[in-house]
């Protein structure tokens, strides 16, 4: 099926959550990926500000500024994102596509983060993601400079086994449901 379909398919179905749900759901989430080393031992990490039923992420906000962990949000710039270091939730306002994003502070750039945790419209068990099809992150993580870990936080409705996928596409090293904590990596490509 073409990436187009699988997109309206699958928002049509996140878009069908209730908000119990989503809240239920999203706490399950964003605790799962407290669990996980990389999450405890991230120092500066990436996150995004939740719009059309994405996994919420404000208790990541909370737990990484609890433990003095850096966190930026992106902002949308030259059709491209930009990561600027937020220090309060406040110190976010509505910006392009009503999506909320730092209005002023230190720009983080991309090579400074060991954490980048990233939405999806969908997620294949390879770290495949679908995005809403402007190619954002995989634009702003095409350059090489990126040395973290890419995590994507999903709904299990949303995770599907195999996505298309082209050469431009960026792949999850773990992606976080409700259910599971899946780690897409090859045990020799870690090595
Ligand atoms: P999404 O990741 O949002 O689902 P796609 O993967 O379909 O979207 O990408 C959308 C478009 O973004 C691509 O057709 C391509 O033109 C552009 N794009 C993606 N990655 C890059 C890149 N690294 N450099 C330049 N253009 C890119
Ligand atoms: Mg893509």
């Amino acid at each position: 099926m073409p990436k187009k379909l699988i997109r309206k398919e699958l928002l049509a179905q996140r878009r069908a959550l209730s908000s119990a749900e989503r809240l239920l759901y999203g706490q399950a989430i964003q605790c799962r990926l407290f669990e996980t080393a990389l999450f405890r031992e991230s120092r500066v990490m990436g996150l995004y500000s939740p719009v059309r039923n994405e996994v919420p992420t404000g208790d990541i906000f909370r737990e990484a500024s609890s433990r003095r962990k850096r966190v930026a949000y992106p902002r949308v710039r030259d059709a491209s994102l930009e990561f600027i270091e937020v220090s309060a939730l406040d110190d976010l306002d509505k910006g392009v596509f009503g999506i909320l994003e730092p209005k002023k502070g230190c720009r983080v750039a991309i090579a400074e983060f060991d954490l980048l945790i990233v939405p999806g419209v969908a997620f294949d068990l390879e770290g495949g993601r679908l995005g809403y099809g402007k190619g954002f992150y995989d634009r702003v993580l095409g350059d090489g400079s990126f040395r973290g870990r890419l995590v994507g936080l999903c709904y299990e409705m949303q995770l599907l086994p195999h996505l298309p996928r082209e050469s431009h596409d960026v792949l999850m090293d773990v992606i976080v449901t409700e259910k599971r904590t899946i780690f897409t990596e090859e045990p020799e490509a870690a090595l």
